[in-house]
Parts: C-alpha cells; sequence; structure tokens
C-alpha cells in the first residue's frame, strides 16, 4: 500500500457504528459516502413504535422494522461509560432532553443526531438510501449498489466504485427465536422481544418469556404490572433460584423449556407444567449480510462471522472489507470508536496489518481455542470476557490512549447493579468518585 493514500470508501449503515467510522475515515483524509436505509441518523435509537406483519420475525416477505427498542426503555450503561471517547455523553439543556444517567432511548438518539450535526457526518450521508448489493470486482475495488428506498425494481439504481466499504449495518433487526419441542402444534401465540413495545397486549396474560440478558430482564418486570403471570425460562438459572422470584407475586424462574403440547402446555425442564397464552422470546439476534457478496469469502456460519481478523477483516479481503461493531456484550460506543480508527488508519498506509496468511493463523488459533474451551460458536462475537483488551489492543495499533481506568471501573461497578438490583441500579449508585473523574477526563473534550 502506498503511504498516506486517501480512499473512496463506503460506510453501510448511520447508526453508531457508521458515525463514528465516518468520522474517523475522514479524520485520516478519506473520501466518505454513508449509505443509510432510514431517513435519519441513529439506527437502532430510532424507536419505531410499529411492529412487523410478522411477529416471530421469521418471514422473509415481512415489513422489516429496523430497531428492537421497546418504549420505555432506558440505556443500560451509565452515560459516562456509554458516550464516545471523543464526544462525551454528557447532560445537555433543552426542553426535550433527558438528564438522567441511565435516559431513555430518546436521549441516545438526540445524542448521536448531535454527535452527527457536531462532526459534519451528514454532509457525507446519502439519506432513505439503500444499499442492497455489494460485489466484488476483478480489479479488487467494490461495486456498489444502492436504490431509493420505497422506490420499486423498475426504477433507476445506482452503481458506484469504491476503493474499501466498511459494514455497519448493525445486528439487531433479524430474530433468533429458541427452538422449542413441539411448538408447531401448540396453539399459543409467539412474539420476538424485536416486536415488543408496550405491556398491554399482554394484561391478563399467561406469558412464558425466553430469556435472561437485559432486554428479558426489563421486559419481564414491565410485563408483570398487568399480565396474570410470568414464568422466565432461562439456560442459566441457578436451581436454589428456581421459582417465584423475590419481590414478585407474579413472576416465576424456570430451567428451559422441554416441551410445549396441543393443549397449550408448557413443560420446563425442572418439571414443571403450566399452561401458557404466549410465548415472548428474548433470545437475540442473527447477523445478517443479505447485500454483501464474497464469492464465500465471509460466511455466517451459526452466528459466527468468519473467518475475521480481530473481528473486523476478513484475511483474503483486508482491508478493503471490513466490519465495525460485530463484537457483544462490550460497551459498544467506544469499541466501535477503537476498531473505526484502527481501519481508518490501515487504509491510509499508517498502520499496517500482517500478511493475509498470519491474520487467518491468528483467526484458526482463535477459534481452535475457543473449541478447546467448549465454547460454542455462535460465542465468536460474545466479548464479555475481554473486551477491554481487545480496546486495547486496537489503540495500541491505532497509536491512541488505552480506556480510561474509570470507565473499567464504572463498568464494571454497575454491571454488578444491574444483576444485583435490576429494578434499582438506574436510580440508585454508590460511584460517585468516578463520576467526578469522568468529568474531569471529558474536560478535555467539551470546549
Ligand atoms: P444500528 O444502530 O442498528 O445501525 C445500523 C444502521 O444501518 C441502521 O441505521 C440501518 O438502517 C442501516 N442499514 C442496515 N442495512 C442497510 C442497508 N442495506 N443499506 C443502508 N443502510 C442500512 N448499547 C449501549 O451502548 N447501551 C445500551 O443501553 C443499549 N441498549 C440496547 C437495547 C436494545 C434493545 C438493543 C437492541 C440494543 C442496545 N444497545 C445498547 C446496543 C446498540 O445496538 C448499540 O448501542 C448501537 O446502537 C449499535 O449501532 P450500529 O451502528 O452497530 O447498529
Amino acid at each position: 500500500m502506498s503511504p498516506i493514500a486517501s480512499k473512496n470508501v463506503a460506510v453501510i449503515g448511520a447508526g453508531a457504528a457508521g458515525l463514528i467510522a465516518a468520522h474517523e475515515l475522514r479524520q485520516e483524509g478519506h473520501k466518505v459516502v454513508v449509505f443509510e436505509r432510514e431517513n435519519q441518523v441513529g439506527g437502532t435509537w430510532g424507536y419505531a413504535p410499529a411492529t412487523e406483519s410478522d411477529p416471530l420475525g421469521l418471514d422473509p416477505n415481512r415489513n422489516v422494522i429496523h430497531s428492537s427498542l421497546y418504549a420505555s426503555l432506558r440505556t443500560n450503561l451509565p452515560r459516562e461509560v456509554m458516550g464516545f471517547r471523543a464526544y462525551p455523553f454528557v447532560e445537555k439543556k433543552g426542553a426535550h432532553r433527558d438528564p438522567r444517567r441511565f435516559p431513555g432511548h430518546e436521549e441516545v438518539l438526540e445524542y448521536l443526531k448531535d454527535f452527527a450535526s457536531d462532526f459534519g457526518v451528514c454532509e457525507m450521508a446519502r439519506f432513505g438510501t439503500e444499499v442492497w448489493q455489494v460485489g466484488l470486482m476483478e480489479n479488487g475495488k467494490w461495486k456498489v449498489r444502492s436504490r431509493k428506498r420505497g422506490e420499486n425494481d423498475d426504477q433507476e439504481k445506482l452503481d458506484e466504485i469504491f476503493d474499501a466499504v466498511v459494514v455497519c449495518n448493525g445486528h439487531y433487526t433479524e430474530p433468533r427465536p429458541a427452538e422449542i419441542p413441539g411448538i408447531e402444534g401448540w396453539p399459543g401465540k409467539q412474539i420476538h422481544s424485536h416486536n415488543y413495545r408496550v405491556p398491554e397486549p399482554f394484561r391478563d396474560q399467561v406469558v412464558v418469556l425466553i430469556g435472561n440478558a437485559a432486554s428479558a430482564n426489563d421486559i419481564s418486570r414491565e410485563i408483570a404490572k398487568v399480565a396474570k403471570e410470568v414464568h422466565i425460562a432461562s439456560r442459566s438459572v441457578q436451581n436454589d433460584t428456581l421459582g417465584k422470584l423475590a419481590g414478585y407475586d407474579n413472576i416465576w424462574l424456570h430451567s428451559v423449556i422441554e416441551s410445549v403440547h396441543g393443549d397449550g402446555s408448557v413443560a420446563f425442564k425442572e418439571g414443571t407444567v403450566i399452561c401458557a397464552d404466549t410465548i415472548l422470546h428474548c433470545t437475540g439476534y442473527k447477523y445478517h449480510f443479505p447485500f454483501l457478496e464474497t464469492n464465500g469469502i465471509v460466511t455466517v456460519d451459526d452466528n459466527r462471522v468468519g473467518p475475521l481478523y480481530k473481528h473486523i477483516f476478513p484475511p483474503a479481503l483486508a482491508p478493503w472489507l471490513s466490519f465495525v461493531g460485530l463484537p457483544w456484550k462490550v460497551v459498544p460506543f467506544p469499541l466501535c470508536e477503537f476498531q473505526s480508527k484502527w481501519i481508518a488508519g490501515i487504509l491510509c498506509g499508517r498502520i499496517s496489518l500482517p500478511s493475509p496468511d498470519q491474520m487467518m493463523a491468528n483467526v484458526e488459533a482463535f477459534y481452535s481455542s475457543m473449541e478447546a474451551s467448549s465454547i460454542p460458536k455462535r460465542y465468536t462475537h460474545n466479548m464479555a470476557a475481554y473486551q477491554f483488551e481487545y480496546d486495547d489492543w486496537l489503540a495500541a495499533q491505532a497509536g491512541c490512549l488505552l480506556t480510561e481506568e474509570w470507565r473499567k471501573q464504572m463498568y464494571f461497578e454497575s454491571s454488578m447493579r444491574k444483576r444485583a438490583r435490576p429494578e434499582t441500579y438506574r436510580d440508585q449508585w454508590e460511584d460517585e468518585h468516578l463520576i467526578s473523574q469522568a468529568r474531569d477526563d471529558f474536560l478535555k473534550y467539551l470546549s
């Protein structure tokens, strides 16, 4: 690669990942076009009251709604931890602003809009423009085919050539429901949390909710306010916590569902049997890149996007194809920021990558280590155990400051509070000393 070269780069998506990628790419002198299907920035943070025609989200012909947010959603991270490093997520004054430390989703959207406007990202974006195909050309460049959303197939589609493509299309839109023995004959309703907005439709019902991640915790407690009974089925529930959930009259914890039956019954592995109206799958999402054609070089196999060096570059196509924001169980905004800095620096030749063979060997070693530890493939991008090491590795490569100590500590402390007190962790805390360290740190970015 020639040193310090500017490239034509297509960024797909203007959610948090696409916004920071576009900003970092431009900082390094690249020419950037951001393609965004919706009419605004913010991606998943653009709450949509409407739901899809298929509540389970399996019908490929359904009206796809991008956002998976529910109306009452507040962040599950404190704002100091959550924000981009170069653009702290601080309280803003204004009639429609939410000053809470764990604000509602509207405030996150406002923050991302502020970021896009203050850093001029909207100037690089084409809104209402869907990328329907990204294909590798013989000369190694990429043909990006886009169309204005809502137009029919006869209308003009635009084909453009780019040196590099950065995929930032998000991964919380394509539901991955649980597989339940007997479900074909079960007469009740099923819905995935992607299509959950408000609790009212569950009034007086008996609901089985599968899952125990952040959304499952919020939604089960919210539904319990109107439902007759809520039964949580979870892989990770301990035997000594099975039964009624402390502090609630109508929430029960169970192990996984063993089977469901034509009479409406749901049998859990520990032996309990109940009759339910609805099964609500809070079971996560699939990575999905319907527009991407790489001649089989990049695949999604049991939710592993691979092979990817450091969860970003397919070795055979590096650095001309990259993915931002794939890791989960992380603090996404700063992680995307580190990833984007690294990609932008590599594309201009300031930072170099190992050879494709070396990258591939690294990926294979990673997959082998997962296998040796019996970690399922679908956890490939789960970074719960090492996100900050990963961030710091990227920071060292990109030549920027490592993750702040206060941010790590605040993240760990708030995660513990979330587990111990899911009802109150957003409004009661004891880490004032970390908040003041964060605020001191933010001064260097806030002029
Ligand atoms: P998205 O925000 O999904 O953006 C992707 C963008 O790509 C979208 O705008 C979409 O329209 C566009 N796009 C997709 N395909 C195309 C195409 N073919 N052509 C053109 N455009 C396309 N994170 C936190 O930090 N704190 C939280 O509290 C938190 N809570 C969450 C709660 C829920 C219920 C969910 C689902 C996620 C939560 N997250 C949270 C994670 C959240 O997803 C990330 O914070 C972040 O918003 C991900 O950004 P992204 O840009 O990767 O994806």
